[in-house]
């Protein structure tokens, strides 16, 4: 069994989208990035928790690569991360009072997780996105924070 493969001699893509490793979540957040941004080619480096990875990471830590590469080899222009609802990283929905409370606290993360990526890569194009359970669990909607 082959597979094919589009991208002979290409080695550039625009946008990195870090995501979290969350199995519910990251098949929307490809569709999303797809249909919505319109962005065909992007590199997905999935972490647990996304920002979290970021905020507590080391300086040139595991996470940062997953954007510092994306910029430097592939040329990427747009760093796109996605936090999510209910994310077990954070601790799980139950840790907010409210679904406003837990977009907030992700609003904070992916804004701290921003200011820590521009102090590297002051170039960089940084798209924060929080993928929030509605109508009880049971759509996604993805809410453009920055
Ligand atoms: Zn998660």
């Amino acid at each position: 069994m082959s597979y094919q493969f589009n991208y002979q001699g290409k080695h550039h893509c625009p946008a990195a989208v870090l995501s979290c490793i969350d199995f519910r979540f990251w098949q929307t957040i490809v569709e999303y990035v797809h249909n919505e941004l319109g962005i065909a080619d992007f590199d997905f480096p999935s972490v647990p928790g996304s920002a979290k990875a970021i905020n507590d990471g080391e300086p040139d830590g595991l996470a940062m690569s997953c954007v510092t590469i994306p910029l430097q080899l592939h040329e990427a222009k747009k760093i796109i991360i996605v936090n999510h609802a209910d994310c077990g990283a954070y601790g799980g929905a139950d840790k907010h009072e409210s679904l406003d409370a837990e977009v907030e606290f992700h609003k904070q993360e992916l804004l701290k997780a921003k200011a820590k990526i521009l102090a590297k890569h002051p170039d960089a194009e940084v798209i924060l996105l929080f993928a929030e359970l509605i109508d009880n669990g049971r759509q996604i909607d993805i809410l453009t924070i920055e």
